[in-house]
């Protein structure tokens, strides 16, 4: 325990929301962590930051801001219940953070790790906390070998996290915030020595009591137990452009991404994945491979004939295309679903039909206040749209 906050004393990497002890910078600053790397973090918190400083800001801004500034992180419930957690905060606690570790559970978006290290880093109170790294660090130091996914590990792991961080503030001195330093001194272990692939054991501060060195056995642990297959999808998308206007529209509640702007596009299948499905959205009687090379120049995977894409672009679009160009691809995953998103720019003149069209015309300017999932900010980056 001492080697550990001693090797964090003189190692913590000098991160903006660990000189502050406001509970909502760091709450904000861990939302963001959640599978967001550190690098990509410090920018989007810096910002959020100076635009919405306190609880209050954060209450009373607009869902568009919101999602302007969150652009790019991905996951957007995550900053939708954010919203929802300040509005909470300040009518049940005079929007005042709660420090009591059972109201910091109640606040949607919050769960056992994040309310454990708001109360630790924030509060300075006991409370055991549990991500990827910790994990980690834990298997490897008591050797569990368990799968972690499995619910009987992961309250083993819980009770060892908690033991740890009672015994940390059990030797608290002075004015030394024990409780808050050990949560992050492990997660920092985690990320900069006990790595997944190659631990840095000859530099770990803990490696005299680690069972996996010991024992030889840092490359198999934590177990994970079988992969979870990723599944591919294919989608194609559309950029209709009528007197410099574009054809764009926003996503429904209720679905991923939910409420973000996109370009009309529409589900095809994958020769791996689901023909049937790709035949029933589009409407085409059978799929073929179909190779143009103009599509293979622009990295487009697509495997419609032309009168089966034309059909797509029809739905999508509420249109009917003259012709369609290769544009771009674009590859992206979300959860476990490995996408492709072919792009075709659609020639045609929609005068007369712009009006059946399935979404809204914006001009540039217009599409650069709205917030895009990030697959399509990519198309918009295509187009010189920033
Ligand atoms: Fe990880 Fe190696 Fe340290 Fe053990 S000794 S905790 S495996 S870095």
């Amino acid at each position: 325990m001492h080697s550990l906050l001693g090797w964090f004393a003189g190692n913590a990497r000098d991160l903006p929301w660990r000189r502050t002890r406001d509970p909502y910078a760091i709450w904000v600053s861990e939302i963001m962590l959640q599978q967001t790397q550190v690098k990509t973090v410090l920018p989007y918190w810096e910002r959020w930051m100076r635009e919405l400083p306190d609880i209050a800001a954060l209450a009373g801004a607009s869902t568009q801001k919101l999602h302007k500034l969150w652009e790019g992180l991905g996951y957007y419930t995550r900053v939708r219940n954010l919203h929802k957690a300040a509005q909470m905060v300040i009518q049940k606690h005079g929007g005042s953070f709660p420090d009591d570790y059972a109201q910091v559970l109640e606040l949607p978006g919050i769960g056992p790790y994040t309310a454990g290290a708001i109360c630790s880093i924030a509060f300075n109170q006991p409370k055991p906390i549990l991500d990827g790294n910790v994990v980690r660090v834990l298997t490897r130091i008591f050797g569990i070998g368990g799968n972690v996914r499995n619910g009987v590990t992961r309250a083993r792991l819980w009770r060892v996290a908690e033991e740890l961080v009672l015994c940390a503030a059990g030797h608290a001195s002075g004015n030394r915030r024990h409780a808050s330093d050990f949560n992050q001194a492990l997660m920092e272990l985690g990320a900069l020595v006990c790595t997944p692939r190659q631990p840095r054991c000859a530099a770990c501060p803990v490696s005299k009591h680690c069972v996996a060195l010991w024992e030889d056995r840092a490359h198999e642990l934590p177990s994970l137990g079988p992969r979870v297959r990723s599944t591919p999808r294919r989608f194609v998308a559309f950029v209709a452009e009528h007197r410099n206007r574009f054809l764009v529209r926003q996503r429904p509640a209720g679905v991923v991404n939910a409420h973000l702007w996109e370009f009309p596009n529409v589900e095809v299948g994958t020769e791996d994945s689901d023909k049937g499905r790709a035949v029933r959205r589009v409407g085409a009687s059978r799929f073929r491979v179909l190779a143009a090379p103009d599509r293979l120049k622009a990295g487009l995977q697509t495997e419609l004939p032309g009168s089966a894409l034309r059909r797509a672009a029809r739905s999508a679009l509420g249109l009917t295309p003259k012709g369609l160009q290769p544009l771009c691809a674009v590859k992206h995953s979300i959860t476990r679903y490995r996408i492709t998103l072919d792009v075709f720019r659609v020639a045609g003149q929609f005068a007369g039909q712009s009006a059946s069209a399935k979404g809204k015309w914006l001009t540039r300017r217009e599409l650069h206040r709205l917030t895009f999932c990030s697959a399509h900010k990519r198309i918009l980056g295509r187009l010189g749209i920033h």
